[in-house]
């Protein structure tokens, strides 16, 4: 299957934050081109909440059901279903509006400190003082780490208030209208979920449990948009164009090559028509036509690097190496400080049998980004490769702590700090996870 490999997997098991979490390992689905369309559709947001549009990512969730949610302040995750079931750009930016108020006026830090007081609390588990760490800085391998939050009591504890809800609608709204971003883009999310709160909660989607449609909210909501409506402007934005693209791009791999080429022209814009071909005949392994897609998309955008990055994977995947390597190897060049293009770079040398570069690459990659399982499997590939049996055990320790499998990651985690000099940084990575996974067992008896 294309799609897995193409949307590098990194599993967490998320705490549950909010009413609406589920208790269960999620899939992240890592993408360099939709994870960059989604910062350049965040970012006017983001800069009118006052944060930091490079430190506040936007993650995509492998999950059909609508939901968005934060549980640190360092990440929005959206899940794919509720991206493609929005038609415009100003739908998603109310959404990111929203949850980036939850971050802006301090809801999940107030968590975060309450938490580093109740470390000790018998209701809370173990291993929320992981997130307490990671929150604290206290080391790069917590701050990736799986978390797991099974009690009700944990949850209430993380579910928002409805002084929080109503308090995000509006700093949301506001920042929406700072932004220029249409003010009924929040009603259009909430037209998505009419109807919802008359189903049993069993059928509803996740989002409309964490976030009440009360009749208050949503006259507030209409009150607001009225009284901004004049200030909206038409025209399609740079920001539409970036939706479209994570869309388009996020529904090529989902459904079927045959779905896709029949809405090649709802694309938005000719380049992304293009990629969107390019991945509708690599899923039906028409790999010439594939490659001439791209390259058709290529062709209008030639500073694009993730146009190179996805003709990359398709040669990757159609097993033509070298010509993936050239591909990958312009991507990083046109944008070298991304994790994720190097790590595919790095992946392509690998195949190739280019060790040394490939681990150069695989290490520039985790230094941007330690949050992607596949690059710290090949990672792990390069430095066994490479003779280095103590670094590949310790970064398969991570990964398996990313993906929730502790007592995985103590098995390596322990081999490693074995092999690795006392005290370098490396072995306190692994001291780090052994650290992670002896308090979750703790919790667990
Ligand atoms: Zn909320």
């Amino acid at each position: 299957m294309t799609f897995h490999r193409l949307l590098l997997q990194a599993s967490i098991l998320l705490l549950l934050c909010t009413l609406a979490l589920p208790a269960r390992a999620v899939t992240l689905l890592r993408d360099a081109d939709m994870e960059y369309a989604l910062a350049q559709v965040a970012s006017p947001i983001l800069r009118a909440a006052g944060l930091s549009a490079s430190g506040t990512k936007i993650l995509v969730v492998n999950d059909s059901s609508l939901n968005a949610f934060v549980i640190g302040n360092d990440a929005i995750y959206i899940h794919s279903g509720l991206i493609a079931r929005m038609d415009r750009a100003a739908m998603l930016q109310a959404v990111i509006a929203h949850e980036a108020a939850h971050i802006a006026n301090g809801h999940i830090t107030r968590r975060l400190t309450n938490l580093g007081a109740a470390r000790n609390a018998a209701t809370l588990g173990t291993a929320l003082a992981i997130l307490a760490g990671a929150a604290s800085g206290s080391g790069e391998a917590a701050a990736g780490l799986a978390i797991g939050a099974q009690s009700t009591a944990q949850r209430r504890f993380f579910a928002h208030t409805r002084a929080e809800e109503s308090s995000a609608d509006q700093s949301g709204l506001r920042y929406m209208r700072s932004a220029g971003v249409p003010v009924s883009g929040m009603l259009d999310v909430m037209q998505l979920f009419r109807g919802q709160e008359a189903l049993s909660v069993g059928r509803q989607d996740p989002y409309v449990r964490s976030h009440p449609l009360s009749r208050d909210r949503l006259r507030a909501i209409e009150a607001f948009a009225a009284a901004s409506a004049r200030a909206e402007t038409g025209g399609a934005t740079a920001a539409d164009y970036w939706f479209l693209r994570a869309k388009g791009k996020l529904t090529a791999f989902q459904r079927r090559g045959s779905w896709t080429l029949r809405r090649l022209n709802e694309s938005g814009a000719q380049d992304i028509a293009y990629m969107r071909e390019a991945i509708a005949r690599h899923r039906n392994s028409d790999t010439k036509r594939a490659v001439n897609a791209i390259n058709n998309a290529i062709a209008l955008r030639p500073q694009d690097p993730f146009y190179y990055d996805l003709k990359g994977q398709i040669l990757m995947e159609s097993r033509q190496f070298n010509a993936a390597v050239n591909a990958h190897a312009q991507a990083v060049r046109l944008r070298p400080r991304d994790g994720l293009l190097q790590a595919s770079y790095g992946r392509a040398l690998l195949a190739t049998d280019n060790t040394r570069a490939a681990l150069q690459a695989l290490e520039r990659a985790r230094r941007v980004d330690f949050r992607d399982g596949s690059m710290l499997r090949d990672l792990s590939v390069a430095y066994a490769r490479t003779g280095q049996r103590g670094m590949a055990s310790v970064v398969t320790a991570e990964r398996f702590a990313l993906r929730g499998r502790l007592e995985d990651a103590a098995i390596h985690a322990k081999r490693a700090t074995g092999l690795l000099p006392e005290g370098s940084g490396p072995w306190q990575r692994a001291q780090d996870v052994l650290l992670a996974s002896e308090r979750a067992a703790r919790k667990r008896r």
